[in-house]
Parts: structure tokens; sequence; C-alpha cells
């Protein structure tokens, strides 16, 4: 069985195994933080693509799509503040010649004292049995409650060093706490410097800091630029939103954790723009609705929490994580964020052109709040990994058991929803019925037909790429148009005819059950 530590690994290797993801231009010893989605990676993509539109857009009649352009009108990431403030703090260690993000080296400092109290929590938990009451060990134990003391100090002094760009003091916090590079263990480190996130490019004819393109590092501010095109031409009234599914881009320094920080990623976004004052009402909804999205596909209640930000950004009045208890720790999964008018008005200031809502019901004119759902599809696609790999003990033909690795991956989501496989590979009669029913199914969902090995073989390689439903095409088949067809994660077989696949199958597999 896997531990948390190799979880990671084996994770990335399955993936890389069984087609989902590969190393950008491997051939070529690859390229840093950049991933290639093979054929069932993009397939499962898609579908997480799908069930945020479907939730997003279909099922809220007052949000509307969007696809506006990678590059923009540079003067937008001067209005947006990426120009002046997207910057990241980091440093290097002179030893290991590795370079860091001084706030997540603080950040992983505190998590190992976060680390300690769960310990003393878990030793406790052992001693005391169902007698033991947490909060109570939490609000009266010694070490707990001076760990605790020690971890809300340094938030709060991150949080105003962050929050002021005050790099002298990230430097001395990694002095006092005495934090040494993982890789070479010394604590023998450079000044800290910011340092911006976005990439930029040249236009075409233009020469030097005039042509001057950027790589958009988020999709937001396409939207927030189509503001009045959107809300005219799809004649929604306040409160409405925009949602976009695209690709954003950032120069991160630290990219070592396979597709959780890209340089190259893709995002899913929606901006909700709403009367001012009305920020906190949208604020608890959209939490409570994105929450519930994540819910819906059956991933375990502990692994997903709500984070509130301890430095917020420039343009935010409230802001707020759903982290995810990935293979390494909590670590966010998507932002909500209160944006106020912000980018309205920095747009409309830098342009020159209004970006106002006329209000029908008080006749007045305003640039709206907003309010933003933001989450990484590659971030998505990683929690969905890290719920599904599973490795259990089943048993075997032979009444004993055997280990299997299974995705568990929900199957509205999952990448082929059913494979046909006739029991024997060289009989041409199962092979051609097999290929029959396939072919009759192959219009419905995605499906495979494979006879190239024995159906336990089969079976262990749907297993792998988390395919819900096996249908085996037997001797019997033949016979009386039935077939056998076996549930993954119960691993039940029932003998079925073969005109009802098509429906239990999409039944079972459909997007619809995960809005009910
Ligand atoms: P982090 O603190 O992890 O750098 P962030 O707060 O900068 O993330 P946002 O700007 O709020 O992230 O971006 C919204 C979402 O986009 C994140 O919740 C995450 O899911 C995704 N995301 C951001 N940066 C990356 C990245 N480098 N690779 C993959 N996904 C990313």
């Amino acid at each position: 069985m896997a531990s948390q530590d190799d979880l990671f690994k084996k994770i990335s290797s399955h993936c890389k195994e069984y087609g989902f993801i590969f190393q950008s231009s491997e051939i070529y010893d690859g390229l840093a933080a950049t991933y290639d989605y093979g054929p069932y990676g993009i397939l499962l993509k898609n579908n997480i693509k799908a069930y945020w539109w479907k939730s997003m857009v279909q099922m809220n009649e007052n949000i509307v799509g969007l696809d506006a352009a990678i590059f923009m009108h540079p003067t937008t990431w001067k209005a947006s503040g990426h120009v002046d403030a997207f910057n990241d703090p980091m440093l290097d260690n002179k030893d290991s010649k590795k370079r860091y993000r001084a706030d997540v080296l603080i950040e992983d400092y505190m998590a190992k004292i976060e680390a300690k109290i769960d310990k003393e929590i878990k030793k406790a938990q052992k001693r005391f049995g169902d007698a033991f009451n947490e909060a109570e060990f939490r609000a009266t134990n010694p070490r707990v409650l001076a760990n605790a003391e020690k971890m809300d100090k340094i938030a709060k002094r991150l949080a105003t060093a962050m929050t002021d760009g005050n790099m002298d003091d990230l430097k001395s916090q990694i002095e006092e706490y005495e934090i040494a590079c993982p890789v070479s263990g010394s604590r023998n480190w450079t000044e800290v410097r910011q340092f911006n996130l976005m990439f930029s490019t040249q236009l075409g004819a233009v020469a030097g800091e005039e042509g001057k393109l950027y790589l958009r590092p988020e999709t937001a501010q396409g939207i927030f630029v189509n503001f009045l095109n959107v809300q005219k031409t799809s004649r929604q009234k306040l409160p409405f939103g925009i949602a976009q599914i695209g690709k954003a881009f950032r120069n991160e320094i630290v990219a070592r954790q396979f597709i959780f920080r890209m340089r190259e990623f893709e995002q899913m976004e929606m901006q909700f723009f709403i009367k001012p004052g009305t920020q906190m009402e949208w604020y608890e909804h959209w939490k409570a609705y994105r929450l519930n999205w994540h819910k819906a596909l059956g991933h375990n209640e502990e692994d997903l929490r709500f984070h509130d930000h301890d430095n917020l950004a420039h343009y935010a009045d409230a802001a707020v994580d759903i982290q995810y208890n990935f293979p390494f720790g909590f670590k966010e999964l998507e932002g909500i964020h209160s944006r106020t008018d912000f980018d309205l008005s920095s747009h409309q200031e830098h342009s020159g052109k209004k970006l106002q809502y006329f209000d029908p019901e008080t006749k007045e004119s305003y640039v709206p709040y907003v309010l933003e759902t933001s989450i990484g599809v590659d971030r998505m696609f990683l929690a969905t990994m890290s719920h599904a790999y599973t490795e259990e003990m089943v048993p075997d033909s032979k009444g004993g058991e055997r280990e299997r690795v299974v995705l568990r991956i929900h199957p509205a989501l999952a990448p082929i929803k059913c494979c046909v496989m006739p029991l024997k590979k060289n009989d041409e009669n199962l092979t051609g019925k097999a290929k029959e029913i396939f072919n009759s199914l192959r219009i419905h969902f995605d499906c495979q037909y494979d006879d190239t090995g024995s159906i336990g073989k089969l079976y262990a390689r749907q297993d792998c790429i988390g395919t819900p439903y096996c249908i085996t095409v037997d001797f019997d088949t033949l016979e009386d148009d039935t077939v056998t067809i076996r549930e993954r994660d119960s691993l039940k077989q029932e003998r079925i005819s073969i005109n009802k696949i098509a429906e239990i199958v999409k039944e079972r597999t459909d997007m619809t059950q995960l809005f009910v």
C-alpha cells in the first residue's frame, strides 16, 4: 500500500504510464513545469471543464460565456496592477544554487509546526480513545497552545511583510527561524528580491518597449475589458456573471510539484458583477456554491476546507481559498475573491472609456463590484487523481486475494465510460459480436473495444484508467443477446440484455447525476 510520502510519485508515474500526462518536449529532456495531456488525460480534462461549464453557465441563467484572446493591449496589465505588483519574493541558496519563494519557505516552516500539533493530537487520541475531546485538548494542552501561538505570530508577521512588500523582513524571518535549504541544508541565502511573474514577448513590427506584449497571467482581465460588450449584447441585468476557460502563463519561481504549479496552465474563472454593498452576501453564496461543486464529486469531506487569506491582494476586500488535501498536504485548489470595483474602475481610468452600469430600478449609473471564483483545471485534475488513485486488496479468481490499482474517478468524469471485451480473442464469433456492440455504443459516450489479453488483464487495464463499466461478451451472448456488466468499484457483475447497455451506462455515468 502507498504511504502518503510516495503516493504523489506513484500518481505522477501512473499518469505517464497510462497516457494521462507527459512531460512537455520529453525527447529533449523536457521543459520544466510544462506538461502535455495524453489520450486519457485530455478526456478527463475535458470532462472537468464540461462539469464546471455546466454548473456555472448552463445552470445559471444570469451567467454567460466568453473566450477572450490570450494577448491583450499592454495597458491592460498596467491597469490590472500586474506590471507593478504581480511579484513573488524570491531568494537563492548560494550553495545549492536553488531558487525559492521566501513566503513558501516560511509557510513550509509553519506546516512543520502544524504537523507537531497534529502529532500531539494523534498521540492523545490513542491514549484517551473514545473519551478524547479534541477541542478541549487544543484549548488546554500547553504544548499545543504554545505551538498554535507561535504559528499565529508567524502568520501575522508574514502577512504584514507580504502586504507591505517588506523584503528585508522576509529575509530576517528566514534567518530567525533558521530555515535551511532542503537541498544543500545550508542557511547561506541571498537577499530577498521581487520577481515579476509575467512572460513577455514582442509584437510583430513594433520595436522595443512599445511592442512589448504579455502572455496573460490570468483570464480575468479579458472578462473585465469586455464587461460592457457582453452586458449589452446579452441584455443582462445586475447581478450577472461572465465565465471563461482558458490558458494562463506565469513564470513561477518554484515549480516542482508536477501539475500543481505550472508555467503554462488553464484556468476556469467566473466574474460576477454586482451592486456595490452586496458583496458579502454574494461572497457567502459563491463560497457555498463552489464547495458543493467539489463535494458532489464524492471527495472526502475532510479533504476540503476553506482557508481565509491572511494577506489580501491589492484588489480584494475579502478572499478565501478552497484547499484540497493533496498528497503533499492542504494547498489552494480554488480562490474566491471579492474584488470590489478595483478592476473596472482602473480600466475605466486607463482607457478613458466608461465601464458603468445603468441601474433601471434606481436610475443611477455606477461601476459594479465583482465577485470572482477562480480554479485551475490542472490543479483540479491533480485533486481528482489524488482522490481516485487507490491500491487495494480484492478477491482473486482462486478464492484468495490480489492487489489492484484502480482509479476511482467519479463516473461522470471518467475518460472512458465503458469497455467492451470478448471472453476469447481468437473466436471470431465473440470478437465480431463484441465489435458490433462497441460500434452501437460509441455514439453515446467514450468507450473502447479491447481484445488484447485475458479478461483479467483487460479488467486490470480498465481499472487503471478508471473505466466505470466493462462489458464482457461470452458464448451465452451468442445464444441469448445478454452480456456481463462489471462495475469498477464494487466489482459486482450483472447479466443484462444488449439493448439495455447504452441506457444503463448512460444513466450511471451521465453528468446530470452531479446536479441532483
Ligand atoms: P498560489 O498561491 O498557489 O501561487 P495564486 O493564489 O497565485 O496561487 P490565483 O491567482 O488565485 O492563484 O489563481 C487562481 C487559481 O489558478 C488557483 O487557485 C489555482 O488553482 C490556479 N493556478 C494558479 N497558479 C497556477 C499554476 N502556476 N499552475 C497551475 N494552476 C495554477
